[in-house]
Parts: structure tokens; sequence; C-alpha cells
């Protein structure tokens, strides 16, 4: 049921951090993986990673918020392994400014990397899924896609979004078999957070304290949702949202 032997996977973020947890998870269920990032020597990185652990891997270039960019990599990624079956919209970046603080320019370029990206790599990955009977797409919302947060205001729309077009997407997309789900981590130990624990004094505390679970969650964590949203365990399950943070977003 949570087999992907002959599948192919693309997930965007995939040379580090929660994209890497979930790209060794996909691998091990069996999916050919294509590891889609800008830092191409942090991509090579991964992609050795992935095979040294017996997986099969590439790795392609991309900015997420350019569109010609998107179209380019997803052509390739087909060209090279002739389908797809799973895409995982991870990338993301984060610039944590009070509201007051933060230019049009920056607003954008949050808004583009986390949500604007999401539509354009569905967008391009839609007829390759179709024509594969059916396909699975995971975008990576955050628990500001249910909490505010006044020290991240464009990442906090950004996964608000996120978990509309998550719906869109389902609806527009069921009748095709293409189940289009969300993920949202709660607070993961990656280069994105050990960022926000230098810039927001006492984070590691309060997130210690706050969760259930009494500890921050490691990529890996996200691994087997990840694969239960690939898989076809996941098959009548659509435009649903699934927190995976230790029990950060159950209590007060
Ligand atoms: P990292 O900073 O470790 O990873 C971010 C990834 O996104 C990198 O692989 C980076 O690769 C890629 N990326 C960023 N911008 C672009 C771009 N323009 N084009 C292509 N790739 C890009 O962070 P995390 O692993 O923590 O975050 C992964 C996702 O999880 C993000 O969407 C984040 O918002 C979300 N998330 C993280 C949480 C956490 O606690 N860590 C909590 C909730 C959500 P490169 O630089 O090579 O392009």
């Amino acid at each position: 049921m949570f087999d992907l032997t002959g599948k192919v996977a693309l997930v965007t973020g995939g040379n580090g951090g929660i994209g890497l947890g979930m790209a060794q998870g996909l691998a091990r269920a069996g999916a050919r993986v294509v590891v889609a990032a800008r830092d191409a020597a942090k991509s090579a990185a991964a992609v050795e990673q992935l095979r040294r652990s017996g997986c099969d891997a590439f790795a392609l270039s991309v900015d997420v918020s350019d569109e010609a960019s998107v179209q380019a990599m997803l052509a390739q990624a087909v060209e090279r392994t002739g389908r797809l079956d799973i895409l995982v919209n991870n990338a993301g970046i984060n610039i944590r400014k009070p509201v007051q603080g933060l230019a049009l320019e920056e607003w954008r370029s949050v808004l583009d990397t986390n949500l604007t990206s999401a539509f354009l790599c569905a967008r391009a990955a839609y007829p390759h899924l179709k024509r594969a009977g059916g396909g699975k797409i995971i975008n990576i919302g955050s628990m500001t896609s249910i909490f505010g947060a006044s020290f991240a205001p464009a990442y906090s729309a950004s996964k608000g979004g996120i978990v509309q077009l998550t719906k869109a997407l389902a609806s527009s997309w069921a009748a095709d078999n293409i189940q289009v789900n969300a993920i949202l981590p709660g607070w993961i130990d990656t280069d994105l957070t050990q960022r926000a624990r230098r810039e927001v004094d006492g984070l590691s505390e309060r997130v210690l304290a706050r969760t259930p679970a009494a500890r921050w969650g490691q990529p890996q964590d996200l691994a087997g949702t990840a694969v239960f949203l690939a898989s076809s365990a996941s098959d009548f399950v659509t435009g649903t949202v699934i927190p995976v943070d230790g029990g950060y977003s159950i209590q007060l």
C-alpha cells in the first residue's frame, strides 16, 4: 500500500532540511527522486547522500519563483524519467520583519517563492500526472497556516494561501485521480529555523515549552506522512491538511 516502486517524485527544495527528509522517505519507499533547488553543490551532496543509501536520484536546478525556470525544470525532469507521479512543493523562504518594516519587494519575494511557486509547479506538473493516470501533490504549509505571526507577515500569508490553493487544486483535479494535500510542519530543526533561533529571542525555549512532545522535530519526522500522501494508501484523501507538529497546534 505504501510502495512507491516505479514512481517518480520531484521535491522542490529537496537538497536540505525538510525537503531532504521527505525525499529520503520517498526514496526508501522505492521512488526515483528528482531534487530541484538553486544551489547546485548542495543538491549534488543531497543526491550523493540519497544514492549512498541505495536510492535512485538526480538533481535539477530551478528557481521556483520564476515561471520559465519551473517550466524548463519540469520538462527536463520528464525528459529524463519519462513520467512524473509525485510533486512535493516544499521550497520556501522567510523574511522576518514586522509588517510596517517590510518592503514590497520582500513581500513579493516570499509570496513568489512560497506560494506562486506551488501554483507554477502544479500547473506544469498537471499534464504529466494526468498522462500517468493520476498522481499526488503535497504542499508544505506551516503552523502559520493556522496562526498569525507578527514577525512573519508575508510568510504567514503565503502559508495560509497554500492551504486554500491545496483545496482548489484538489477539487480541480480529483476527477483526474490526482490527490492534493498539505502537510503543516511544526517547529523542525533546519537551516531555516536555526536562523530564526538567532533572530527571535527565546524562540527555542518557547517552542519546547509549548510543544507537547517537548522537542524540536527533525526533517525525518516528515517522511512517514509524505510517503502516506504519496502512496495509494491515501487515494481517497484529498484537499486536506495534516499537521506534523508534536502536538504544537492542539493545545492553548
Ligand atoms: P531550508 O532553508 O532548510 O530549505 C529550504 C529549501 O528551499 C532549500 O532546499 C532551498 O534550496 C529551497 N529554495 C529556497 N528558495 C528557492 C527557490 N527560489 N527556488 C528553488 N528552491 C528554493 O528550510 P526548511 O527545510 O525548514 O523548509 C522547507 C519548507 O518547510 C519551507 O516551505 C518552509 O517554509 C517549511 N516549513 C519549515 C518549518 C521548520 O520548522 N523548519 C516549519 C514549517 C514549515 P536552495 O537554497 O538550494 O535553492
